[in-house]
């Protein structure tokens, strides 16, 4: 059992700049963050599953301390093949609690020994989420200061395509 290594698991459609401050965060404490995308969240997304890990590949880089990977089904059994223990998430706002809570629990219960650890939002990043970003872009509004480039770039070509 590794216990240098957080699992940071998400939609991430897109990335945006709350993701990469928990990410760089995570990495003060941690040896490794693998950025898990996960594949049942394909439905209703913007950015298929590979796009997105795509971006985010790039993104952090070539960081031989961060790695990027898809998973499907159940996050513990991932977790667990990765032989990790610890699962990272942002807190942003006490609505992100409720369900935060019913998740780590759920987890905890299948399996004992993976914790979630959570890290409360940066309060740059607070307002922050993918769907705000998604939504601002589609109505045209400038979210150059919410996501990195790259994400703002390919935000930009879908929403052209789309028109
Ligand atoms: P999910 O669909 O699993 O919630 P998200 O991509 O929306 O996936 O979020 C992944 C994780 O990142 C979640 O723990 C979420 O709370 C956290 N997160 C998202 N945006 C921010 C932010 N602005 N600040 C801190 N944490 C964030």
């Amino acid at each position: 059992m590794n216990r240098h290594i957080a699992i940071y698991p998400g939609s991430f459609d897109p990335f945006t700049n709350g993701h990469m401050d928990i990410v760089k965060r995570g990495l003060e404490i941690f040896d490794t963050v693998v950025i898990a995308v996960a594949r049942n969240s394909e439905k209703d997304s913007l950015f298929s599953v590979n796009e997105r890990t795509e971006m985010i590949t790039e993104l952090v880089n070539n960081n031989p301390r961060v790695q990027v990977e898809s998973f499907d089904g159940l996050l513990v059994d991932y977790v667990t093949a990765k032989e990790a223990r610890v699962i990272l998430r942002g807190l942003r706002a006490v609505t992100d609690f409720e369900f935060e809570f019913q998740l780590a629990q759920m987890n905890h219960t299948v399996c004992e020994q993976v914790e979630t650890l959570f890290m409360m939002t940066s309060p740059a990043c607070a307002y922050l989420s993918s769907s705000i970003v998604k939504e601002v872009g589609r109505l045209g509004g400038d979210i150059s200061s919410f996501v990195p480039k790259l994400v703002a770039e390919k935000l930009l070509e879908k929403f052209n395509q789309a028109d």
